[in-house]
C-alpha cells in the first residue's frame, strides 16, 4: 500500500478551475476523506488520481513514483462509485472475476482470489446470483469485491453510500471501515456528508471552490474549525455577529476576549450543546421560540432582544423552558471561536 502525495494539483475545466491547487499527504493504510459541499472539485480531484483526466499543474505521486503520465489502467487504483454499476447480466462472482480476467488471470488463481474478495465482503454464498436478485447493499458489496480483488495499491471511492437508505448506509460504512481497518488498504474516501466523515475517518480534508480550507483528524476539524467555512459546514454552529474593538472582542453587548486584530466587525460561533440553560460567563436571554424532543435532547431555538436566533441543545437531564417563555442561557468564554472578516480564525 502506498502513501499518496498531491502537490499543487489544478484541475480546469474551460478556463474554470474545478480544483484549484490541492496539496495534499495521504499516508500508506490510512482512511483520508475529502468532504466539501456538491461542486468544491471532490470528484475532479479523485479523478487526477485515478488517471481518468489528466491535471493542468502540478504532481501526484504513489510512494516515490511520480505517476502523472501512467495511464489509468497502470495505476493500479480500485475505483466504487455512487451509482455501483455492476454489470447486471453477469453473475456475483463474474462481476468480481472480470477485473481479473482482463489482467490474465484465470484458473486456480482466479477462483482462490474472486473467493478471497467475496469472503471479504460476506458474500460468498450469493456468488451464484444475478445482481437483480441482490439488495442495494449487496451490490454495493459486489462492487467493493471487484475494487478490492485487483489488490490496489490505492482504493477510491466516490460517495459510495449515497444511493443507499439511511440504515443501510451506516451499516456500510462500518462494514468499509471493519475491511480498510484489517487489511491497511490506502483509501481516499470522498463524501458530501459530514457525519459520514466524522465516523469514518482517520482524516478529512475540508474542500471549498476547489481548494482545502483544512486538513486534520475528525475531533480536530469538529472542535478547532481553522475558517469559518469550515465551522459553518461541519456540525451545527450559531454564527453571532461581533465586533472587534480596541483589541477587544464584543458579542451579545459583553466582552469575549482579547484578539490581535484591527477594529472591524468578526463573527463569534458557539456551538448548540456548549450552551446551557442559566446564567454564564457570557449570558443571554431571549424568547424561546420553538422547543423540539429529538430523542437525545432537546433543541431550543431562542430570538434575543437584537433579533439574533440562537439554537440551543439542551440534554434530556434538563427541563427545557416552554415555548412563548423568557428564559437566560449562558455559555463559557473558550466555548466560542472568533473569526475575523476574511473567514480566518481570530486568536
Ligand atoms: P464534487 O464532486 O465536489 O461535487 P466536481 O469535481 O464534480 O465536484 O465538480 C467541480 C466543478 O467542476 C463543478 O463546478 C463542476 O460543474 C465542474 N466540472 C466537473 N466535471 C466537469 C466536466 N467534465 N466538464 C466541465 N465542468 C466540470
Ligand atoms: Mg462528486
Amino acid at each position: 500500500m502506498s502513501k499518496v502525495t498531491i502537490e499543487g494539483v489544478v484541475k480546469r475545466f474551460e478556463g474554470h478551475a474545478a480544483v484549484a491547487g490541492v496539496s495534499l499527504t495521504v499516508e500508506s493504510g490510512e482512511l483520508f476523506t475529502l468532504l466539501g459541499p456538491s461542486g468544491c472539485g471532490k470528484t475532479t480531484l479523485l479523478r487526477v488520481l485515478a488517471g481518468f483526466y489528466q491535471q493542468d499543474e502540478g504532481n501526484v505521486r504513489f510512494g516515490d513514483r511520480l505517476v502523472n503520465d501512467v495511464p489509468a489502467h497502470k495505476r493500479n487504483t480500485g475505483m466504487v462509485f455512487q451509482n455501483y454499476a455492476v454489470f447486471p447480466h453477469m453473475t456475483v462472482f463474474e462481476n468480481v472475476a472480470y477485473g481479473l480476467k482482463a489482467r490474465k488471470v484465470g484458473g486456480q488463481e482466479l477462483q482462490r482470489r474472486v473467493t478471497e474478495a467475496l469472503e471479504m465482503v460476506k458474500l460468498a454464498d450469493l456468488k451464484d446470483r444475478m445482481p437483480s436478485q441482490l439488495s442495494g447493499g449487496q451490490q454495493q458489496r459486489v462492487a467493493l469485491a471487484r475494487a478490492l480483488v485487483i489488490q490496489p495499491q490505492l482504493l477510491l471511492m466516490d460517495e459510495p453510500l449515497s444511493n443507499l437508505d439511511a440504515k443501510l448506509r451506516i451499516e456500510m460504512r462500518t462494514e468499509i471501515r471493519r475491511l480498510q481497518r484489517q487489511y491497511g488498504i490506502t483509501t481516499i474516501y470522498v463524501t458530501h456528508d459530514q457525519e459520514e466523515a466524522l465516523a469514518i475517518s482517520d482524516r478529512i480534508a475540508v474542500m471549498n471552490q476547489g481548494r482545502v480550507e483544512q486538513v486534520g483528524s475528525p475531533r480536530d476539524i469538529y472542535f478547532n474549525p481553522q475558517t469559518l467555512f469550515v465551522a459553518g459546514f461541519i456540525g451545527t454552529t450559531n454564527l453571532l455577529p461581533a465586533r472587534v474593538q480596541g483589541g477587544e472582542v464584543r458579542v451579545l453587548d459583553q466582552a469575549l476576549r482579547e484578539v490581535k486584530a484591527a477594529d472591524g466587525d468578526c463573527t463569534v460561533t458557539i456551538r448548540p450543546e456548549k450552551i446551557a440553560l442559566g446564567q454564564g460567563e457570557i449570558s443571554f436571554t431571549g424568547h424561546v421560540e420553538e422547543a423540539l424532543f429529538v430523542g437525545s435532547g432537546t433543541t431550543v431555538f431562542v430570538r434575543t432582544p437584537s433579533g439574533q436566533r440562537i439554537e440551543v441543545r439542551l440534554p434530556n437531564e434538563v427541563e427545557p423552558p416552554r415555548v412563548g417563555e423568557q428564559a437566560t442561557f449562558g455559555f463559557r468564554r473558550a466555548a466560542a471561536a472568533v473569526y475575523g472578516a476574511q473567514g480566518e480564525v481570530l486568536a
